[in-house]
């Protein structure tokens, strides 16, 4: 876990809803491109859930405000990487 994320999780724990999450977006966005990584738009899975995947390498993460850590996700430990495509190898003789 970053730096900012722990600063986040003191910072948002009280409160709850959207607008306590906006914020909390915002950082994960920014987190996350810092690993290369590009976000899709949050989808709101209910009051207090909010979950987003990477465009590119498809991994996930969630904002969960009553969990006891609000972030969790690959995206913020991981750096981006595109799924490597298998190569056809060709034999000829
Ligand atoms: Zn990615």
């Amino acid at each position: 876990m970053s730096i900012v994320v722990k600063h986040i999780f003191k910072r948002y724990t009280n409160g709850m809803g959207i607008f306590e999450a906006l914020p909390l977006m915002a950082e994960v966005k920014k987190s996350a491109h810092n690993k290369n990584h590009s976000l899709e738009n949050f989808t709101v899975e209910s009051q207090v859930k909010f979950s987003s995947k990477c465009k590119i390498c498809k991994k996930t993460v969630t904002i969960d405000l009553e969990a006891k850590l609000p972030v969790s996700g690959e995206v913020l430990i991981a750096t981006c990487e595109k799924p490597e495509r298998k190569k056809k190898i060709q034999i000829s003789s």
